[in-house]
């Protein structure tokens, strides 16, 4: 499946995702139509490859087919919130955790206005966190320019904080603590944090995380939270992404940085 959907266009590429069965669920074919790759990657000739990029900094934005698998695990929950809490006011809230070139955060606010279809959207919060400054300047930028209404109503919002430290991030400012329906973590972490996580998760909430050294092939995995005590794991597939690091560590980095 991987590397095969590279297309001329956005729309062109999300067909060819479509029909290779990766996007599966209307609502994240029009995410990803309406939040388009180009506007996050550094050369326009190459945004509709179908592997990952380069944004500088040591990391890549994940190839297209990582990307629609994701918003694939995620959607559910998002879609399924709308119909437990109508009438309720509680926002729709969602975590992306190595945010990057911001591609993820944006196509998670956009899956948020996909639930209400047709009619008013829900209520949300999305909160991309990185820890390099550059990527967080970069990505609001492209953010602002391009979904200008989420940032400034502050719907979607970039956070400084330390992926590895689920518990100081929920001290940086992202509110609630264990209020996320969408916990995403778009670098790859040891399994030692996932509690953390899952900790940080509402009941009926999915945890997206790639498990295991940045040296070997690591397990994609949806953990799907019922309540505190019960917890469903999945594994998706074998991945390989840029670790959960230290700043350093990344920016000293150079060849390595394969992020499928
Ligand atoms: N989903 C993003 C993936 C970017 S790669 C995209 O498609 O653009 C992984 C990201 O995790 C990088 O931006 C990297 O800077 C960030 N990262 C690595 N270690 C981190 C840490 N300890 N805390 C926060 N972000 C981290």
């Amino acid at each position: 499946m991987a590397w095969r959907c590279s297309a001329a266009t956005n729309a062109g590429m999300v067909a060819a995702l479509q029909q290779e069965g990766l996007i599966k669920t209307p609502e994240v074919a029009d995410v990803m139509r309406r939040v388009d790759r180009a506007f996050f990657v550094r050369n326009r000739a190459e945004a509709y490859l179908d592997q990952p990029l380069s944004i500088g900094y040591g990391v890549t934005i994940s190839a297209p087919h990582m990307h629609a698998i994701m918003l694939e695990l995620v959607c559910d929950s998002v879609l399924h919130h709308q119909q437990l809490d109508r009438g309720h006011r509680q926002p729709l809230r969602l975590l992306d955790v190595g945010s990057g070139s911001g591609y993820m955060t944006a196509a998670f606010a956009a899956l948020c206005e996909a639930v209400g279809h047709g009619g008013p959207a829900p209520m949300f919060d999305v909160v991309g966190v990185e820890h390099a400054p550059e990527l967080l300047r970069q990505s609001e930028k492209v953010l602002t320019e391009h979904f200008p209404d989420w940032m400034r109503e502050q719907r979607v919002r970039l956070l400084n904080g330390d992926g590895r430290k689920p518990r100081s991030i929920a001290g940086a400012g992202i509110g609630p603590a264990d209020a996320f329906d969408v916990i995403h973590v778009g670098a790859t972490a040891p399994q030692a944090v996932v509690p953390e996580y899952l900790r940080l998760l509402r009941n009926g909430g999915t945890l997206v995380i790639p498990v295991g050294q940045p040296s070997e092939v690591q397990a994609l995995r949806v953990f799907s939270k019922k309540c505190a005590g019960e917890v469903s794991i999945r594994h998706v597939c074998d991945v390989q992404f840029v670790p959960l690091t230290s700043l350093d560590t990344q920016l000293g980095r150079n060849a390595s940085n394969s992020n499928v």
